[in-house]
C-alpha cells in the first residue's frame, strides 16, 4: 500500500489574527461616488440620515478614510466566531473532474448561529446605535438571515429588535422566525397594518407576497416616526459593505498560507455587501499590483439587476422613503418571483459595486436557479457542507469557471465566498429534490421549462 500523502485543504488563522480594520473602498475608487440624492432631488445632506442612523455609521458612510479602526466590544463579540476558515474544495474538485491545474477554494461564513455573513455588521451596527443612546433597531428581512443576525446581534450587546419579514419569507420559513424569537425579536409578517406603507400595499393587492422593497419602507417608516428607534440595514449601503470586509482580508492572508494567488474572486450578489466584503480587499490588492484577479458577482436570473438593470437614480425601497441612489436598478417597484434565495431577491445593489460594474471593475454573470440548485447539492454531498441556495449562486458560477478553464486546458485557482449555511432553507432543497422548483425568465415573467 502506497502511504498515505496529507494534501492539505484547510488554511485556518490563529485565534486573535483577525483584522483589526475595516478597509473602506471609498478612498480608492477611480472617481467620487454619486450622491444620494434628497426627496427635492437635489444631493442628501448627510445629517438627514440622522433621523434613522446613529453619526458613526453616517461617518463611515460617505468618508474616503481608507481604513476604520474596530472597535474593541465589536471585536470581542466578533471573536466568538471569527476568523473564519478557508478551505480548498479537494472533493468538489474531484466531483467536478477537473484537472490538477485547475483548483477551487472557498471562504466560508456560516460559521456563525445565524448562519451567515450578515453578522459581521449586525454586531458593529447593534454597537454603534447603543453607545449613541438608540434603544431599539427596526430592519426588515427578506429570507430572514439579516433579522436573525440583528436579532443574535441585539441579544449580545443589549439593544432591542423589531423585525419587518417580507411575507412570502415568514411564510416558507417558519423557523427563521423561531430564531429570531429565541433571541428576543419582535417579528411581523410584511406588510402590516402598522405602517402606512403596509396599508397602502395591502389596500392596494391584499394577497401580496410582499416584498423587500416594501418591508424597507415599514421598517423606515417606524425608526423615522420614533425617536429612540433606528434603522437598520443589512447590506447595500456603503458603511455595511465597510463592515463585510474582515472577509477579504482574512481570504488574502489565507491564500497566502495556501500560497496561491486567485485568478478570480467570486461571491453571490444580492444588495451587494457579501460581495462587497469579499472583493474590496482584493481589488485593493490588485491597485497595489500584488494580484491580478477577476472580480466576478453572480446573482439569479430571476432578480438579474447588475446583468439586465439600468444604471440610474433610484429609490430603495417601495415607498420612496429612502434617498436616491445611483445604482443598478431593476426599479423600485419590481416584485421579483418567490425563487428560493429569499437573500437575492432585491431590485437595487449596493451603490458602491454598481460604480465598479459600470467602470468596468467588476464583471457580472447570472444564473438560473435549477443550476444553482444543482450545484449546490454536488458541493454538498462532495465537501459535506450544506450551502445557502443565495451561496450556491457563487458555487454554480465557480463550477462554470473551472469547467471552462479545464476545457481550455487553462490553469486556474477560484477562491468563492460560502456566504452560509442552508440547515434553515430546507424546505427549498425539498422543492427542488422533488422537482417543484421554477426557474423564471425575467424578461417574460414566465416559467422556463
Ligand atoms: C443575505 C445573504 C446574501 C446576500 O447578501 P448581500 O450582501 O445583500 O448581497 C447572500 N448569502 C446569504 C447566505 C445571505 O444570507
Amino acid at each position: 500500500m502506497a502511504p498515505y500523502v496529507h494534501e492539505r485543504s484547510r488554511y485556518n488563522l490563529e485565534d486573535g489574527a483577525l483584522p483589526t480594520q475595516w478597509y473602506n473602498i471609498q478612498a480608492d475608487l477611480a472617481h467620487p461616488l454619486a450622491p444620494y440624492l434628497g426627496a427635492d432631488g437635489q444631493p442628501a445632506d448627510p445629517a438627514a440620515l440622522a433621523a434613522i442612523f446613529p453619526p458613526p455609521l453616517i461617518e463611515q458612510e460617505v468618508s474616503t478614510e481608507r481604513w476604520f479602526d474596530i472597535p474593541g466590544a465589536v471585536l470581542d463579540v466578533l471573536h466568538t466566531y471569527r476568523p473564519g476558515p478557508l478551505n480548498r474544495a479537494r472533493q468538489f474538485e474531484k466531483a467536478l473532474g477537473l484537472p490538477d491545474n485547475v483548483h477551487i477554494y472557498y471562504k466560508y461564513e456560516g460559521i456563525n448561529a445565524s448562519g451567515s455573513h450578515k453578522a459581521n455588521t449586525a454586531i458593529p451596527q447593534a454597537y454603534y446605535n447603543k453607545i449613541s443612546g438608540i434603544s431599539k433597531l427596526s430592519t426588515e428581512t427578506g429570507a430572514g438571515q439579516w433579522g436573525s443576525a440583528l436579532s443574535m446581534a441585539g441579544a449580545q450587546l443589549g439593544i432591542e429588535v423589531e423585525v419587518f419579514m417580507v411575507g412570502v419569507s415568514y411564510d416558507q420559513k417558519p423557523y427563521r422566525r423561531i430564531f429570531m424569537e429565541c433571541f428576543g425579536a419582535k417579528v411581523h409578517r410584511s406588510p402590516t397594518t402598522l405602517t402606512q406603507a403596509g396599508r397602502a400595499m395591502l389596500a392596494k393587492d391584499p394577497d401580496t407576497l410582499g416584498s423587500l422593497g416594501l418591508a424597507i419602507s415599514e421598517a423606515v417608516e417606524v425608526a423615522a416616526t420614533h425617536p429612540d428607534v433606528n434603522y437598520s440595514l443589512g447590506s447595500v449601503l456603503n458603511h455595511v459593505a465597510l463592515h463585510q470586509t474582515i472577509i477579504g482580508q482574512e481570504a488574502i492572508l489565507q491564500m497566502e498560507l495556501a500560497g496561491e494567488e486567485p485568478d478570480v474572486v467570486i461571491a453571490c450578489i444580492g444588495g451587494g455587501s457579501n460581495f462587497a466584503g469579499l472583493a474590496f480587499p482584493w481589488y485593493l490588492r490588485r491597485k497595489e499590483g500584488k494580484t491580478k484577479t477577476r472580480l466576478l458577482a453572480a446573482e439569479p436570473k430571476a432578480c438579474p439587476t447588475l446583468t439586465a438593470g439600468a444604471y440610474e437614480y433610484d429609490f430603495g425601497d417601495e415607498a420612496k422613503l429612502t434617498p436616491q441612489m445611483m445604482m443598478y436598478t431593476l426599479g423600485h417597484d419590481f416584485v421579483p418571483p418567490g425563487i428560493h434565495a429569499g437573500g437575492l431577491r432585491y431590485h437595487g445593489d449596493s451603490p458602491l459595486v454598481s460604480q465598479l460594474v459600470h467602470d468596468g471593475e467588476v464583471e457580472a454573470t447570472s444564473v438560473w436557479q435549477k443550476d444553482v440548485f444543482a450545484a449546490a447539492l454536488e458541493f454538498a454531498r462532495s465537501e459535506a457542507l450544506l450551502p445557502a441556495p443565495e451561496s450556491a449562486h457563487a458555487i454554480a458560477a465557480a463550477a462554470a469557471e473551472a469547467k471552462a478553464a479545464a476545457e481550455a486546458g487553462e490553469a486556474r485557482t477560484i477562491l468563492f465566498g460560502l456566504s452560509g449555511h442552508g440547515f434553515l432553507d430546507l424546505s427549498a432543497y425539498e422543492n427542488y429534490i422533488s422537482g417543484k422548483l421554477q426557474d423564471y425568465d425575467f424578461a417574460t415573467g414566465a416559467v422556463v421549462e
